[in-house]
């Protein structure tokens, strides 16, 4: 696409509504924004690009830390809202749709003006640099800008944002930290962390060929992004090659709002198993087969849904278990369920917890099985590996909330995010912050600004203690 079409599938997308300065100086004629898809060598800031002010050392623990300017980070959260917004104020912005690419030449042209060094990595992962005084791996943040269908506007974008703004609030300060820095936006994150995965060398070659939410393959997706299907080997980091990687990202729970605290400490993202249960029964006349006589796969399959709830129920700690699927065959009104099929899914931070939850199922399934004489197979098709936060990012959150005067408590995440990958190749840390109702994957999603701007600052605190004390 040339330069002036691309500018006008822009505006379009942008309503023709009041446009904040970013936007406007990313529509400029000389912004480089406007080179879509280039892989190539890395893209230095424009000349709109802030001047740095001259350089500092400062400590982690000093009293005058820089703060971040929340009314600019608004500002930008309610720009990027507008790629691939509904009407009901959620967004559709699907990974490789024209509103994620567009979403993405904006980011990138935020990265250019806060003086990052912008390039991208085969598998389009949007990746910007601020130097380090020391020769040291870069210490990475980010997050993601895709939505699910119907989603909104605060999972992803508070973590790709906020980091932009924490190398700006740096980069205007004059604070040099030890490490590089290292801004990235993952690609395809809700249609399977795609981007963070092809970092860390888990994703299979197979999966190329996938169709991706907004209806073309992965492999079409990422050549339209300008990244290279076939080089994805080049886009992996070795472990060590990145010295830590910090996330900020909105609960998506309703924990934190209840109880009033602003900061939760991931402690890390829950490992997953599923199983199908299949239940065999003997299909039979509905009308003509006695009550006795009976062998009612899906009576005995309702059973199991309260075995599984009770199993993790049951059990101190925050283990979660749910079926959420059921059919029951034939399927029709007048023959006797012979064969019924349930989904079983077990989620904890421990994989041996659930492990034990999963035991529980078993003794259940077994009793439902010689109660109704009806067998009960269980077969595991689904396994994610619990991901650990690193302790020293927990404790480096902890202490940065409390330097803000900002009450904390750990937590485990129930979804899975981006620093699930790259916890395979780095230590990792996440930070939440407060879902107004526990909301999200849906238009109603919000954050209060101020549980934005606190979460950031807190994310910023955090980075310089960990460029101090990670080697
Ligand atoms: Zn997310």
């Amino acid at each position: 696409m040339n330069r002036r079409r691309f500018s006008r599938a822009f505006l379009g997308a942008l309503g023709g509504s009041a446009l904040s300065p970013s936007i406007l100086s990313a529509l400029s004629a000389s912004s480089p924004i406007t080179r879509l898809g280039d892989g190539g060598p890395h893209q230095r800031p424009g000349s709109s690009a802030l001047a740095e002010a001259p350089h500092t050392f400062t400590h982690p623990r000093s009293p005058d830390l820089p703060r971040i300017n929340g009314p600019r980070l608004h500002e930008w959260l309610k720009d990027l809202s507008r790629f691939g917004r509904r009407p009901d104020g959620g967004v559709d912005r699907l990974a490789f749709s024209d509103a994620d690419l567009q979403a993405r030449a904006y980011v990138r042209s935020l990265m250019l003006e806060a003086a990052l060094e912008v390039r991208m990595d085969e598998a389009g992962n949007l990746l910007a640099r601020r130097p380090g005084r020391e020769s040291l791996p870069p210490l990475m943040l980010g997050s993601h800008i895709d939505s699910v269908p119907a989603g909104g506007n605060y999972d992803g974008p508070l973590g790709t944002l906020g980091a932009i703004e924490v190398a700006r609030t740096l980069a205007e300060a004059g604070v040099a930290t030890r490490h590089p820095l290292e801004v990235v936006v993952f690609v395809n994150e809700e249609g399977g962390k795609t981007g963070s995965r092809i970092m860390a060398g888990e994703f299979r070659p197979e999966e190329l060929e996938l169709v991706a939410a907004s209806g073309c393959t992965i492999r079409e997706g990422i050549l339209r992004l300008g990244g290279n299907p076939d080089a994805l080997h080049r886009a992996r980091r070795e472990p060590r090659s990145v010295a830590g990687f910090l996330e900020i990202h909105v609960e998506q729970g309703g924990g934190l709002e209840s109880e009033g605290i602003p900061i939760g400490v991931v402690e890390g993202i829950v490992g997953i198993r599923r199983w199908n249960a299949t239940v065999r029964g003997e299909a039979n006349h509905a009308g003509t087969t006695p009550m006795d006589q009976r062998k009612d796969a899906l009576l005995a399959g309702a059973e199991l849904v309260p075995v599984v709830n009770r199993a993790a129920a049951s059990l101190p700690g925050s283990q979660v278990a749910t079926v959420g699927r059921i059919q029951a065959l034939p399927g029709a009104p007048n023959v006797i369920p012979g064969e019924v099929h349930l989904s079983v899914e077990i989620r904890d931070m421990s994989m041996e917890g659930i492990q034990e939850v999963f035991r529980r199922v078993r003794l259940g399934a077994d009793a439902i099985e010689s109660a109704h004489g009806t067998p009960i197979a269980l077969e595991e098709f689904y396994e994610s590996a619990a991901a650990p936060t690193d302790e020293g990012f927990r404790t480096w959150v902890e202490e940065a909330a409390e330097g803000l005067g900002l009450a904390h408590r750990r937590m485990p995440s129930g979804a899975g995010h981006d620093a699930q990958a790259v916890a395979q190749f780095a230590p990792v840390g996440m930070i939440f912050i407060p879902s107004v109702g526990g909301i999200s994957h849906h238009p109603d999603e919000y954050s209060r600004p101020e549980d934005v701007e606190a979460g950031v600052n807190v994310l910023l605190r955090t980075l310089l203690l960990a460029d101090a004390g990670l080697s």
